[in-house]
C-alpha cells in the first residue's frame, strides 16, 4: 500500500467507485445490493422501517422502506450506518470463562453446564433469591417473554429487572399511578394532528429525529419546547421556555392552576372519567403563576400564555423524555402531566395525548411481556386473579408465581454491596459506563462470586469483569418483534448469521433452561422465535396489549401495527390508534386518578466548592454506551470526543478558552481532560456533558439518588465544579 501511494498510484480507488442502484440510481460500488430484507431499527424506539441490501453474503448498505408508516423512507444518521456493526471488530465470538484470572475460551456445552452449576449452587447455599438478573430493552419481544419465565420460574428468583430502569420506570410508574395500567396512550399520528404541542425534556431533533417529520407534517401547530438547555428541538420552537433545571414539576402544576383558577378545564370528561379533582384543586392553588416564576424563571405572564394556548387549544399533546424521567421526582412529574390531559380531556383524543416517547428500540417489549415490574400483559403481582389467570393459561400452580416484584436494578446492585446477591446475569447491557456514581458500581460487581456478561461485543468495559461472557446474536441477525413508543408492533428479521459461535439470546435461554432441566415444562416444543411469539399472543389475549390478532405475516405486509389487535380485528387499518377514547381507564372503578405532587429543589444544590449544575444527555450520531456506534466509523469520526459545554459568562469567569481541555469533578468523582465548548446553548451556572463516552465518563461524577416510586436515577443534576486540565497532550 505504501509502495503503491508512493509510485502515485490511486490506493482508495474501490471506496469511491460508482455503480448504477436500480432504485437510487448512481450511488458507491460498494452499496450496491442483490437481495434486500426488510426490518426494524435497532436503536431507538421511533422504531423505523428499514431494508438492509446484501451481497454475496454481506450486508452492504441499510435504507429507509419507503412503505413503513412510521418512517416513510427516513432514516437517522444511525439508522443509515447501523450496518456496519454487523462486522464490527469487538464482536463477542466465543463463550469465554475466566480461569486463573483470564478469559479463556469454552465451548457453549461447557459454558451452559458451569452457569447452571454455579447458580444452582448459589441458590442451594444462599436461597435463589441470591440471584439477579438485570436485562435490557433491546432483545426481542419474544426473548423478553423467554427470560421472564425462564428466571421467574426456572431460576425461582424475583430479583430481575432490566435497564430501561434507567430510562423509561418513571413514564411507567406514572402511568400505572394516573391510568391503572402501563401503556402509552396516544399515536404520532397526534403529533401531526394536535394544534398545541408542549414538549418537555424531550430532545427529540437529537434523540428522535425521524419523530420530527411528523411534527412537520402539522404546519398549523404551535410548538412549545420547555428545556434548560437550548437544544435543536428548542431550535424548533414557536415558543421557547428556558426552565431552570427541575422545576419542570412546578411549571406543570402552575398550569393545572391556571387551567382551574381560569375555568380552562372540561367539566364534564372530569366529573365523568377521572377522581381527586377537590384534593387537586387545593393541592395546586400555592401554584400560582408569581410562585412558578420563581422556581423556574420564566416571567408570569409567560406561564399564563402558555397554559391559555395549552386550555384553549382544540387537541394538545404533552411529549417527554428523560429530562422528565431522569429525576428523583420523576415519576411525580409524569402524573402532573397527566393531570393537565386529563383536566382537559386530552386523552384518547385525535391529537389530545400525554405521550411518553421511550428510548430503547423494544422498551416497551419487556415492559408488556416481560417479568419485572409487571406480571406478562400488565397484569398485577398483587392481583390474585391475575396470577392465577397466568398460572391457568401456563399449567402451573398459582404459587409458583411471585405477589410482589422483585428489587429493581438499583436494589439489586445495593444488594450485591450488601452480599445479599451473589451471582449476577449482565444481559444486553453494559452498566459500567451507564450507571451513576460508577464507583459504587465498580465495587459491588468485585462483590460477586459469579459474572455472567451476555453481549453482542466484547470487550466492553463490563464483561471484562465478567467471569463468564456469552456471546450472543445482534439486531441484523435474528428474528423477532419489537414494539415502538406508539405501540405498534414491527417485524424484525435476520440478514446475517451471527459471527463465530455466538447464538441468539432466545437459543441461549432455551440451552440454559435445558440445563436447569426446565425445558419441557415452560417451554414445550419450543424451536424459534415463533413459538414463544404465539404462546404470548395468547398470554395478552384480552388485555389491554392484545396481541392475539397479530401474526408475523401481517406484519410484514402492514409494517407494523398497534396494539390492542384482538382476534376479532378485522384487518390492520382497524387497528386501536389510541388508548382510553372511550374515557374508561385501567383503575378498579374505570376512572382516571388526579394525583396531588409537590414540587421541590434538587437534591444536590450547587455550592461554593461545587458551583455547577451538571446536565448530561445525548447527540444524535451515538446510542447509549457507544458499544454499537463507537464501532461505526462515520459516527465516530463525525462525534469522537465527550465535550463539556458552559456559558460564555462562566468561561470568561475562569478565564477557559473554546476547546481547552478541563477536569469535571464532584464529591463522587472526577473526569478528567473533556474538551471545552463555549455556547449560549447553555445558561450560566449550568453546564452539559454528553453520557455515551466511556472513555470520558460522566456517570464517575453523577449522583446515586433514585426516584422512590420508579427507582429511576436522578441523573440530571448534581453539583460539579470545572477546572482547567493538565497540559498533557490530547488525546
Ligand atoms: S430515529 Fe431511531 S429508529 Fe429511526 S433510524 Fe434513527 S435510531 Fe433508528
Amino acid at each position: 500500500m505504501n509502495l503503491r501511494r508512493f509510485l502515485g498510484m490511486d490506493i482508495a480507488r474501490e471506496k469511491y467507485a460508482y455503480a448504477r442502484d436500480a432504485a437510487v440510481g448512481h450511488i458507491s460500488a460498494q452499496k450496491v445490493a442483490h437481495d434486500w430484507v426488510k426490518t426494524t431499527c435497532g436503536y431507538c424506539s421511533v422504531g423505523c422501517g428499514m431494508m438492509l441490501g446484501i451481497r454475496e453474503g454481506q450486508v452492504v448498505t441499510s435504507r429507509g422502506d419507503p412503505g413503513h408508516p412510521v418512517s416513510r423512507g427516513k432514516l437517522c444518521p444511525k439508522g443509515l450506518a447501523e450496518h456496519y456493526v454487523l462486522n464490527a471488530e469487538n464482536r463477542a465470538m466465543h463463550p469465554l470463562l475466566r480461569i486463573e484470572n483470564a478469559l479463556s475460551r469454552v465451548s457453549w456445552d461447557e459454558a451452559m453446564q458451569t452457569m447452571a452449576g454455579r447458580f444452582r449452587r448459589v441458590a442451594e447455599r444462599y436461597g435463589p433469591e441470591s440471584i439477579g438478573v438485570i436485562s435490557t430493552g433491546q432483545l426481542v419481544t419474544e426473548e423478553f417473554y423467554t427470560l421472564g419465565k425462564l428466571v421467574q420460574l426456572g431460576l425461582g428468583t424475583s430479583n430481575y429487572d432490566g435497564n430501561t430502569t434507567l430510562c423509561m420506570s418513571t413514564a411507567v410508574a406514572g402511568y400505572k399511578r394516573s391510568f391503572g395500567s402501563d401503556g402509552p396512550p396516544g399515536a404520532y399520528e397526534d403529533l401531526a394532528r394536535a394544534d398545541v404541542i408542549l414538549l418537555i425534556g424531550a430532545n427529540i431533533a437529537e434523540n428522535h429525529p425521524i419523530l420530527c417529520q411528523h411534527l412537520d407534517a402539522n404546519r398549523a401547530k404551535t410548538l412549545i419546547v420547555a428545556d434548560p438547555r437550548v437544544t435543536k428541538t428548542a431550535m424548533m420552537a414557536d415558543i421557547y421556555l428556558p426552565v431552570r433545571p427541575r422545576s419542570d414539576l412546578a411549571l406543570v402544576n402552575g398550569m393545572a392552576h391556571i387551567l382551574i383558577r381560569d375555568g380552562l378545564i372540561d367539566r364534564e370528561y372530569i366529573s365523568q372519567h377521572t377522581k381527586g379533582f377537590d384534593e387537586l384543586c387545593r393541592c395546586v392553588e400555592k401554584y400560582n403563576p408569581e410562585y412558578v416564576a420563581g422556581i423556574t424563571g420564566l416571567s408570569p405572564e409567560l406561564i399564563h400564555n402558555v397554559t391559555h394556548l395549552y386550555g384553549k387549544a382544540k387537541a394538545a399533546f404533552i411529549g417527554w423524555t428523560m429530562g422528565v424521567n431522569h429525576s428523583s421526582k420523576g415519576t411525580e412529574t409524569v402524573n402532573a402531566i397527566n393531570n393537565l390531559a386529563l383536566l382537559t380531556g386530552n386523552v384518547g383524543r385525535v391529537g389530545g395525548t400525554p405521550f411518553s416517547i421511550t428510548g430503547q428500540c423494544n422498551a416497551m417489549g419487556t415492559r408488556e411481556s416481560g417479568f419485572t415490574s409487571s406480571l406478562p400483559g400488565y397484569r398485577k403481582f398483587e392481583s390474585a386473579a391475575d396470577r392465577e389467570e397466568l398460572a391457568r393459561l401456563w399449567s402451573i400452580p398459582a404459587e409458583r408465581i411471585p405477589t410482589a416484584r422483585g428489587l429493581a436494578y438499583p436494589d439489586i446492585i445495593d444488594a450485591v454491596l450488601k452480599k445479599r446477591i451473589k451471582a449476577l446475569w449482565i444481559i444486553a447491557t453494559n452498566p459500567l459506563v451507564s450507571f451513576p456514581n460508577i464507583e459504587v458500581l465498580k465495587q459491588a460487581l468485585g462483590e460477586l462470586e459469579f459474572l455472567v456478561v451476555q453481549d453482542c461485543f466484547h470487550p466492553t468495559p463490563t464483561t471484562e469483569l465478567a467471569h463468564m461472557v456469552l456471546p450472543a446474536a445482534g439486531w441484523g441477525e435474528k428474528e423477532g418483534t419489537y414494539t415502538n413508543s406508539e405501540r405498534r408492533v414491527s417485524k424484525v428479521n435476520a440478514a446475517v448469521s451471527p459471527p463465530g459461535q455466538a447464538l441468539s439470546d432466545f437459543e441461549i435461554f432455551l440451552r440454559l433452561a435445558d440445563e436447569l432441566d426446565c425445558r419441557d415444562e415452560l417451554f414445550t416444543g419450543w424451536k424459534e422465535p415463533r413459538d414463544a411469539f404465539e404462546e404470548w399472543k395468547r398470554v395478552s389475549a384480552g388485555r389491554l396489549c392484545d396481541y392475539s390478532g397479530i401474526t408475523y405475516e401481517a406484519l410484514e405486509e402492514a409494517g407494523g401495527i398497534q396494539w390492542p389487535f384482538p382476534k376479532s380485528t378485522d384487518s390492520p387499518a382497524d387497528a386501536t390508534r389510541r388508548l382510553y377514547s372511550d374515557g374508561e381507564f385501567k383503575t378498579d372503578d374505570g376512572k382516571a386518578q388526579l394525583i396531588c405532587t409537590e414540587w421541590e429543589p434538587f437534591p444536590e444544590q450547587p455550592s461554593a466548592n461545587f458551583p455547577f449544575v451538571l446536565n448530561t444527555g445525548r447527540t444524535v450520531e451515538h446510542w447509549h454506551t457507544r458499544t454499537k456506534t463507537g464501532a461505526v466509523a462515520i459516527l465516530e469520526q463525525i462525534s469522537p470526543r465527550a465535550w463539556l459545554e458552559m456559558n460564555p459568562v462562566d468561561a470568561k469567569r475562569l478565564m477557559l478558552r473554546p476547546h481547552e481541555l478541563v477536569d469535571v469533578v464532584s464529591t463522587r468523582g472526577r473526569v478528567r481532560r473533556v474538551e471545552l465548548r463555549i455556547t449560549e446553548m447553555i445558561a450560566p451556572g449550568q453546564v452539559f456533558v454528553p453520557f455515551h463516552f466511556a472513555e470520558w465518563n460522566i456517570n464517575e461524577v453523577t449522583q446515586d439518588i433514585f426516584d422512590p416510586i420508579s427507582r429511576e436515577p436522578n441523573y440530571k443534576q448534581c453539583a460539579v465544579r470545572v477546572e482547567r486540565s493538565s497540559l498533557a497532550p490530547v488525546r
